[in-house]
């Protein structure tokens, strides 16, 4: 797709949706009284504590950083293992990109069709088999799954896990509180539904705590402390985002009820296209995107070219699958990877913006999905 088409659409796949200037205004000023711009300051330690209020368990941490995917380098870092890490070939590349970035190794599997998450049985025969020592579970769109048979089987093999679910937060989470060894990993980028330009969040038991910050901070201190991230980098999250990220804190509710009333819009239009697979449970993510499951790699093709043709941005998401990406190594052929990441594209979710010109769009982008699937028989 050229530049010129990009730039042509009237209705990107994502506006992101962020506080006004004047909702974080009186912080920045705060920022400037107090002279304190980065290095785990105090608003971004306001930010830790509200995120832990609003979304933490009691016996859990939070550890702000620059973004999700430097968050799960350093959650990988603090986990104090070397090797290899398995991961599902189904997601973001960020995922492989952060688990190279912490100087290890990704093994990539393949996932379930029905949960598009790493397969159960998968995950323990690539534990049992391969030399890997942690594992990055992924939660897909950002849709809360509980991992404890998952978590069952890594602590059985004795694998950290770090799980990827940069596009949940705000979102439930089933699996919360967990124990020494486990990583939740959050991104507050522009495109997210909790946006704040660039920035993340790392939840874990709070015996982690001093770990994650020091491989946030170079592991300034690892010559003199044993047992902590032999080395680090420079991950930390800036007053400057901290101070955006309290005023979308403040806003968030109202932003996560627009959004989940969006897609019971499109949930319900899709009752009426049984071909199309989607998600039931609107409660379970706060909807970075809305992924639609097409029935075959020609249909999705024809949806996002005909959705361009009447000026909406649609992708495919998840796409190539990493089986796909050069020089991965798999523990097996991922056909159901590269099968959904052929089928799934995702629609636009609007927050608080939306308004008619968000309901033309969705009439248009029904009978463009119309047209891609009356086609389907020909
Ligand atoms: C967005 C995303 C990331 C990257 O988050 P950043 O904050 O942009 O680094 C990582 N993994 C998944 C699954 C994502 O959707």
């Amino acid at each position: 797709m050229t530049a010129d088409l990009i730039g042509s659409f009237r209705h990107r796949l994502v506006v992101p949706d962020l506080p006004a200037p004047a909702e974080y205004l009186p912080l920045l000023e705060e920022i400037y009284e107090s002279g304190w711009y980065s290095n785990f300051g105090p608003l971004a330690r306001r930010l830790e504590n509200r995120l832990l209020r609003t979304i933490g368990a009691p016996e859990e941490s939070c550890v702000t950083c620059c973004n999700a995917t430097a968050g799960l380098s350093a959650a990988l870092l603090a986990t104090g293992r070397t090797g290899g890490v398995l991961l599902p070939a189904f997601t973001f590349p960020a995922s492989l990109g952060a688990i190279r970035a912490a100087g290890m190794t990704p093994i990539v599997v393949d996932v379930d069709p029905e949960s598009w998450t790493l397969r159960q049985d998968l995950l323990d025969r690539a534990l049992a088999e391969t030399d890997a020592c942690a594992v990055m579970l992924v939660s897909p769109f950002g849709i809360a799954r509980d991992w404890q048979a998952e978590l069952d089987i890594c602590r059985k093999r004795g694998a950290a896990v770090v799980i990827d679910n940069a596009s949940g937060l705000g979102g439930p989470r089933p699996t919360k509180g967990h124990g020494e060894g486990v990583f939740e990993v959050f991104s507050m980028h522009a495109t997210k539904p909790f946006s704040v330009g660039e920035g993340g969040a790392i939840f874990s038991h709070p015996g982690h705590e001093g770990d994650l910050r020091s491989a946030l901070n170079f592991a300034l201190h690892a010559y003199a402390i044993p047992g902590g991230p032999a080395w680090g980098f420079n991950g930390k999250m800036s007053e400057f985002h901290a101070a955006v990220g309290i005023a979308q804190s403040n806003r968030f509710a109202a932003v996560l009820d627009r959004r989940r009333a969006f897609v019971a819009a499109y949930r319900k239009r899709l009752a009426s296209y049984p071909d199309v697979v989607c998600p039931q449970d609107l409660g379970k993510a706060p909807w970075q995107f809305f992924p639609v499951l097409l029935p075959s790699a020609a249909a999705a093709e024809r949806l996002i070219a005909s959705a361009a043709t009447v000026g909406i941005e649609l992708r495919r998401y998840y796409w190539p699958s990493l089986s796909r990406w050069r020089g991965t190594r798999c523990l097996d052929a991922c056909h159901v990877a590269e099968d959904l990441s052929e089928r799934m594209c995702v629609l636009p979710v609007r927050g608080i913006a939306a308004g008619p010109e968000d309901e033309r769009m969705v009439d248009l982008l029904f009978d463009a999905l119309g047209g891609a699937l009356a086609r389907q028989s020909h």
